[in-house]
């Protein structure tokens, strides 16, 4: 397919301000870069132009989109769908008042993970991580970023990285990998900085030869891991290494997070509940994307975060899932905006921008992903049914896309 134009978009959304500015912050109405009763020209999998019907150029091969809604593909910039085993008891147990944090010190959590996912197959494992990337893909998710987390041991965070990178030629979305081997201490480890040593000395060496992640993460939190002087030197060292880094960040308590983040550079600093004013001031400093995660809060109870703060200093803000096996089993990005916009305080462009392409900078895709401006990737959800972003909005994700498009090519498979 080299030409295609689709026409009769009702409404196209193309966020194309920000890309042509390459901005993500002080966000407005006027940054959606809506062109209402539309057409879109897509060559070789590229965005190369769009106007309005009336100018409409004459094309060989065109698709009438009947008035559909079009937005950019969602870019999901936090997820771990990597994992084996079934921690949905958890959730029963927590319905009975117990915690997240009860439930990791009883063994389950993080480490009930673990072990499912250690004694399971590289080929199921596979097996297991497409079908969720299936799932995302449904509801409209055409980048999405993906942690390991759940090997803890430098020979399985290596064969689930190798997992990820078969999987790449696999699925149609963008996947970016990101090794989170600093998610818990092993039960192999005594203390947290000899963990952090070992992966440091052992698993980072092995992510750069052999190019098998883009960023490294850390669970930085009371209890997980807390900065020290190792933690330091492993962030320092992947640096070195030419990997990025993201930062699971004052999620339970203020634990440095945003701070650390900032200190390090990182690409983003995620859920950010408890972060300091100090924090926060930083990380806009530092110009650390936070990302927001409202599954999460509303999975396990836990506060939402506040927004506003970090726009008003002057932060980027995104939204992703969290998708994982125990604290938020949602793949509906779209659900998870409408929430943002109601508990985390973020207005509808904000919103939009929070799920395209500010999440897409973060992830260094700022030239291709997240918006529908010339020469971007043409990656597109489209709602039949939903005329406006207003109303897109205001369904709550209910109402799934009824295709998604990926270089320009139909991505969902019909069953
Ligand atoms: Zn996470």
């Amino acid at each position: 397919m080299e030409m295609i134009q689709f026409e009769n978009i009702g409404q196209l959304v193309t966020l194309a301000p920000l890309a042509t500015e390459k901005r993500t912050t002080s966000i407005t109405y006027a940054d959606l870069g809506i062109v209402k009763n539309a057409w879109m020209r897509v060559h070789e999998g590229c965005v190369h132009s769009y106007g309005e019907m009336q100018h409409c150029p004459y094309a060989e091969e065109t698709l009438d989109l009947k008035g559909a809604l079009v937005l950019p593909g969602f870019v999901d910039a936090h997820t771990h769908p990597i994992f084996a085993g079934d921690r949905s008891s958890e959730f029963v147990q927590r319905l009975s008042g117990l915690t997240y944090e009860d439930i990791a010190k009883q063994g389950g959590g993080i480490s009930s993970s673990m072990r499912a996912t250690r004694a399971t197959s590289r080929e199921d494992l596979e097996a297991l991580t497409l079908m969720r990337l299936q799932q995302f893909l449904r509801y409209g998710t055409t980048t999405v970023e993906v942690k390991s987390g759940y090997g803890l041991s430098a020979p399985s965070e290596k064969l689930h990285l190798e997992v990820l990178q078969a999987l790449k030629p696999k699925t149609p979305q963008e996947v970016v990998i990101t090794c989170m081997a600093l998610h818990a201490c092993p039960p192999e480890f005594s203390s947290m900085d000899s963990y952090v040593t070992a992966m440091k000395e052992t698993l980072l060496p092995l992510i750069a030869q052999e190019k098998l992640a883009s960023y490294v993460d850390v669970f930085l939190e009371l209890g997980y891991f807390t900065p020290s002087e190792a933690m330091d030197q492993f962030m320092a060292q992947a640096k070195a290494l030419g990997l990025g880094i993201r930062v699971h960040a004052d999620e339970f308590t203020e634990s440095a997070g945003a701070l650390s983040a900032a200190r390090w550079h990182a690409a983003s600093a995620d859920h950010l509940q408890h972060s300091s004013r100090e924090g926060i001031a930083a990380m806009a400093q530092a110009g650390v994307t936070a990302i927001l995660l409202p599954g999460t809060s509303l999975y396990t109870a836990i506060p939402f975060t506040d927004a506003r703060p970090f726009v008003e200093a002057g932060c980027a803000v995104a939204i992703a899932s969290d998708y994982n096996p125990g604290s938020c089993r949602i793949y509906n990005l779209a659900l998870l905006a409408t929430l943002a916009g109601i508990h985390c305080h973020l207005s509808l462009p904000q919103i939009l921008a929070a799920i395209t392409y500010v999440p897409s900078v973060s992830l260094g895709l700022g030239t291709k992903k997240g918006a529908l401006a010339p020469n971007f990737d043409a990656d597109f959800v489209v709602y039949n049914s939903i005329s406006t972003v207003e109303e897109w909005l205001a369904t709550c994700g209910m109402q799934v896309p009824d295709s998604v498009f990926i270089k320009g090519s139909s991505a969902l498979k019909t069953v």
